[in-house]
């Protein structure tokens, strides 16, 4: 496995790859990130595709926007995400690095921009499979941040989708995607691949920095510990590698980190606001310095603490 801090840095300052990573996570519509910034994220001119053979088949390509999971092998390639469409080349080139044959499948982890631009692109010559809300949202307009998301060209919308699971039988191991409800979004999906030992958990995972939870579109905060226990209740091998949507490669260690994280974040800003306390004087207050490595420019301190705000205020006026 690479150490992927320190392979960051061979390209440029970690700082700097975490500022376009912010940008390229808000789906390219944010009322607080100006219209240049996201259209440098989606420019695909200054971007480096980082490829890290993860295990078995299984690899990983880092770029801009969520982390992809490849599979190659005897049946060519299958793809976890795609990031942006202008990256596609990029991507391509990438895998042609890897493995010669053909694209034949790209599962999504979710809707977000950032995991499926590449979709009217790479929809063309492979099936894209999803959860069956992914297509949903994919194909019909969508209110994100106060503004109105057109819907995706068909020729990106998955073709085959599922309500709870699905496997693809692919380079001779099992692919499985299991959808876990309303934790990031409300049509997430694992994928596991069950020969090389390798999950990729789309933004079900936030590696080492605070999750972003899309309370707009059936995300919710609860839902999204419930689904870290989840994972952490399966039934995996020792050897697991895991990929999260953002941030480095990890194991089933970094899961539980997380899944401690938001527990002990949600015990430290909960009380204050079921006692009243406003959102500004929470964040005034902010959190305990052991909390500050999670900190990053998108989900920084302050906005997690309005998830979890905006999770126990409404409950509270419930
Ligand atoms: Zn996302």
């Amino acid at each position: 496995m690479v150490h992927v801090a320190t392979a960051i840095s061979e390209h440029r300052p970690a700082h700097f790859r975490r500022t376009t990573a912010a940008i390229a996570c808000a789906v390219g519509i944010h009322s607080t990130i100006p219209l240049v910034s996201v259209a440098r994220a989606q420019d695909g001119r200054h971007v480096k595709i980082r490829t890290t053979h993860v295990a078995g088949h299984v690899y990983m390509l880092e770029g801009r926007g969520g982390n992809i999971g490849v599979s190659v092998g005897d049946d060519g390639v299958l793809m976890v995400d795609d990031e942006f469409s202008p990256l596609a080349p990029k991507i391509r080139a990438a895998i042609a690095h890897i493995e010669k044959g053909p694209l034949r499948f790209v599962l999504n982890t979710h809707f977000h921009g950032d995991h499926v631009g590449g979709n009217p692109v790479f929809g063309t010559e492979a099936t894209i499979i999803a959860q069956d809300n992914v297509r949903e949202r994919l194909s019909t307009l969508q209110k994100i941040w106060g503004k109105t998301k057109e819907p995706m060209d068909k020729a990106g919308w998955p073709v085959i989708t599922f309500a709870k699971s699905l496997s693809v039988h692919f380079n001779g191991e099992e692919i499985r995607m299991i959808h876990l409800s309303h934790g990031h979004t409300d049509g997430d999906a694992i994928v596991y691949f069950t020969g090389s030992h390798v999950l990729h958990m789309g933004d079900l995972l936030f590696s080492a920095r605070f999750p972003y939870i899309d309370l707009e579109h059936g995300g919710t905060l609860e839902g999204y510990q419930h689904n870290l226990d989840t994972v952490l209740a399966m039934d995996f091998p020792d050897d697991l590698k895991v990929i999260g949507g953002h941030g480095p490669l990890t194991t089933l260690e970094g899961v539980r980190a997380l899944r401690d994280m938001i527990r002990d974040t949600v015990a430290i800003v909960r009380p204050a606001v079921e006692a009243g306390q406003s959102l500004a004087s929470i964040q005034k207050k902010g959190l305990p310095a052991r909390f500050d490595p999670w900190n990053w420019d998108f989900i920084t301190t302050d906005r997690w603490i309005e998830t979890i705000y905006k999770t126990y205020s409404e409950q509270s006026a419930n």
